[in-house]
């Protein structure tokens, strides 16, 4: 599932440079995440680094974009260009 970003937004800019997946970034009023791009840090990290340093806790799951972990970890290989490992 990708997060999302509620209007409770400040405009604090910490969350932005965290996103290991440039999938943050300033809209018309307040910062949006991408879709396309967020993998739940899936692949990068163990938990959503923006919502670690979100000062008011407004980035909440996406209802619209529910996404297993398999497919939150193709996202991460389709984005990093990297391949899954091969168990032989
Ligand atoms: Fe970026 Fe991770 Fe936040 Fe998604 S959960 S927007 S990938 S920092
Ligand atoms: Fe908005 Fe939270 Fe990102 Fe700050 S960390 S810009 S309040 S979403």
């Amino acid at each position: 599932m990708a997060l999302m970003i509620t209007d409770e937004c400040i405009n604090c800019d910490v969350c932005e440079p965290e996103c290991p997946n440039d999938a943050i970034s300033m809209g018309p009023e307040i910062y949006i995440i991408d879709p396309n791009k967020c993998t739940e840090c899936v692949g990068h990290y163990d938990t959503p680094q923006c919502r670690q340093v979100c000062p008011v806790d407004c980035i909440p799951l996406h209802p619209d974009h529910v996404e297993t972990q398999d497919q939150l970890m193709s996202k991460y290989y389709r984005l990093t260009g990297k391949q899954p490992k091969v168990i032989s």
